[in-house]
């Protein structure tokens, strides 16, 4: 299914061009605009999901194989010394288009490049960590 007004459809779909470093019946990925590195690309979905939530199991599926493929294929042809995948939910965790995409990013020694995902270690007791683990699992 795809959504109207959604440009990341209509990229997947090849209404709107982009540098497509891959194409099947199911996927585009491309080149992403405003690159981390060189090489940061973009696996879209051809079919619209706002969110991973929203997400068959069979093309998260499909995604993570891709991802696979893509990196190994990106590392070798791009010498990089690293690989971030990277894949944004919600505004809060700097999601931005909400078409589901997951990011294909090259790392470089020495790039530079602050990976926005780190954090600040917090320190939790084990009474704390117990809490937390009924919550999700009860
Ligand atoms: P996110 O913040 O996880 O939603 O990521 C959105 C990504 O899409 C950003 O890295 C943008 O640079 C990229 N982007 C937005 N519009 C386009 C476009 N038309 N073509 C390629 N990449 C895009
Ligand atoms: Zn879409």
């Amino acid at each position: 299914m795809k959504k109207e007004d959604c440009i990341f459809c209509k990229i997947a779909n090849g209404e709107i061009p982009s540098k497509t470093l891959y194409e099947d019946e199911k996927f585009r990925v491309i080149l992403d605009l405003g690159p981390a590195a060189k090489g940061h690309a973009l696996i879209l979905p051809k079919d619209h999901f706002d969110n991973l939530y929203e997400l068959s199991d069979e093309t998260g599926a499909g995604v993570m194989k891709l991802a696979r493929k893509m990196a190994t294929v990106m590392t070798e042809k791009l010498a990089c010394d690293g690989f971030n995948l990277v894949q944004n939910n919600g505004e809060v965790a700097g999601q931005t288009v909400f078409h589901f995409h997951m990011h294909l990013i090259p790392r470089y020694e020495g790039d530079g490049q602050r990976i926005k995902i780190g954090w600040e270690p917090g320190k939790p007791d084990q009474e704390e960590l117990e809490e937390i683990r009924k919550m999700i699992t009860g």
